[in-house]
């Protein structure tokens, strides 16, 4: 983009949710040292709103969303809340100790919702709205309203609720299309009927909240933005709710590519792209799809010898983005046997971690190990082991599990016999198993037996980290705790895929004993 066009650019507001809806996305609740991880990896990114939760949902949540406010500086910290004062007053007592605080609070307007659900009348909507907002209001001056199921509302009883919760102040007004039922016209269409027929439409910013579940929440996104919307929610791969929500970082990378047509642009530190998706995949389990649009490792994969030549030749033939501005890096294969500390740590660095000495000398350690197993080490490798390290590392000061070591005989005319050691805090622990099973099934069970833990393995799942048959193996683990009922998932990366599975229960189970909610 040149100079001139980035001064005619309206900026797009970007509230990013993955901490709230992208949480409420089976499987990927998070503990509070995740949520802040993520927090952290939000602010970095440059989004402008951070939905921390919805405080009322449980004592957790409040916890959460409050730790969250206390360390985020710069970007707004949000706390969701229905229209009632129980809620508003819970959330402002998590928000408050924000830098910017938000109050976010909904209640729904469409006639399906008014019937069925609220058993409320229009004017009683519009009472309740106005009330909720005037709460709100007294402690808290950014405060966001939504009409849920809007985009199902009749239009006309939309703009006076709209018109109402302006005039209570609220500062910003969002249109959610929460059941993902709207097309990118008709989104359009809805947005222009508001900027046309509400009066006081100029003292508020109008977003939208778009679910995928008809694969159109990104196009609702936008069409909402090129009618005049200037915010958009949205959430790190598009977490969320059944088929989630609007991916962030398609979102802004498509109205940054096609700033000559939307004219908008935003905060977003699009480098940081990748590394913040990798962080939420890790941390929710939730791994990102290889040909998912921006982040995905074949984002910018050049299969076909036509594109490649071109590429190679002048890369705007078929590229329309660089995989460096979204934060790939420009080359892969990097490091081998005989690479040094300084190279892995300039090497990490370049993804993403900046490595204190204490830290370098145990993944030099691993890498080194690595490097003996394995001739070519990639990026996706140097990742995996930092972030099992970081994760081990934590382990071990929160006094939880860790792993020591196995020895495995089994072939196809024997009983496998599995010894396996882990530590407990400073304490090992060995168990000798013998079964009938396969060597999986043998690692689960001893595995079980020495953490005394209820546990059913719901799913096992081995990915390769990079290319080559000589990859390391990613192990993904869900299981479920028979006597709590707590579902976790685990994963553990390792060329051994025994070991790799160790460690993903491992991984899995000490954030059972972490989690906090
Ligand atoms: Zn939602």
């Amino acid at each position: 983009m040149t100079e001139t066009t980035k001064k005619d650019c309206r900026r797009i507001t970007i509230f990013d949710t993955t901490l709230r809806d992208g949480e409420q996305s089976p499987g990927a609740s998070m503990n509070l040292p995740e949520k802040l991880e993520v927090a952290r990896a939000l602010v970095e990114l440059g989004v402008d709103v951070i939905e921390a939760g919805f405080p009322i949902a449980s004592p957790g949540d409040q916890e959460s969303v409050r730790e969250v406010a206390k360390v985020v500086q710069g970007a707004a910290v949000c706390g969701l809340a229905r229209c009632v004062d129980a809620d508003i007053d819970c959330a402002w007592d998590s928000v408050r100790y924000a830098e910017n605080p938000r109050l976010h609070i909904f209640l729904a307007t469409s006639a399906i919702h008014r019937e069925h659900k609220l058993r409320m009348s229009q004017e009683e909507i519009i009472g309740r709205a106005v009330a909720g907002v005037t709460r709100g209001k007294a402690y808290c001056s950014d405060i966001e309203f939504s009409p849920e199921d809007a985009s199902r509302t009749e239009i006309d009883f939309l703009c006076k609720v709209v018109e109402a919760v302006i005039r209570a102040g609220a500062t910003t007004v969002n249109i959610p299309d929460t059941v993902g039922y709207a097309t990118p016209q008709e989104m359009k269409a809805r947005i222009a009927a508001l900027i046309e027929r509400v009066p006081n439409i100029d003292q508020t910013v109008l977003s939208v909240h778009c679910h995928n579940d008809l694969g159109m929440a990104v196009a609702n996104s936008l069409a909402a933005v090129s009618a005049g919307a200037g915010q958009i929610e949205c959430t790190i791969n598009g977490l969320g709710e059944r088929a989630g929500n609007s991916a962030l970082e398609e979102v802004v990378m498509a109205m940054r590519t096609r700033s000559d047509f939307f004219k908008v642009d935003t905060g977003i530190v699009s480098q940081r792209l990748v590394p913040t998706s990798r962080l939420v995949s890790r941390i929710t389990g939730l791994a990102v799809p290889r040909n998912k649009a921006i982040v995905g490792q074949n984002a910018f994969a050049h299969e076909s010898g036509i594109h490649q030549d071109g590429v190679l030749k002048e890369r705007t033939t078929y590229e329309i983005m660089s995989p460096e501005s979204v934060g790939f890096l420009k080359s892969d294969l990097v490091l081998g046997k005989h690479s040094g500390r300084a190279a892995l740590a300039n090497r990490a660095k370049l993804l993403g971690h900046e490595l204190s000495p204490e830290q370098l000398t145990i993944v030099f350690a691993e890498f080194k190990k690595l490097a003996d197993r394995k001739k070519e080490i990639y990026d996706a490798d140097v990742l995996a082991i930092i972030e099992q390290q970081i994760h081990e590392k934590k382990a071990a000061d929160q006094g939880v599990w860790s792993y020591i070591g196995y020895a495995l005989n089994c072939g196809d005319d024997r009983r496998p016999c599995l010894v396996l050691t882990l530590s407990q805090g400073d304490e090992k622990k060995t168990i000798e198993w013998e079964e009938s099973g396969g060597p999986i099934d043998s690692v689960f069970h001893a595995f079980q037996k020495l953490v005394e833990l209820p546990l059913i393995l719901k799913e096992f799942k081995v990915e390769a980290v990079s290319s080559g048959a000589d990859s390391q193996g990613e192990v993904i683990v869900i299981l479920e705790d028979t006597q709590s009922g707590v579902i976790r998932r685990g994963h553990g990366v390792s060329t051994d895929v025994v070991e790799g599975t160790v460690k993903a229960l491992l991984n899995a189970v000490n954030r059972t004993v972490t989690a906090d909610a």
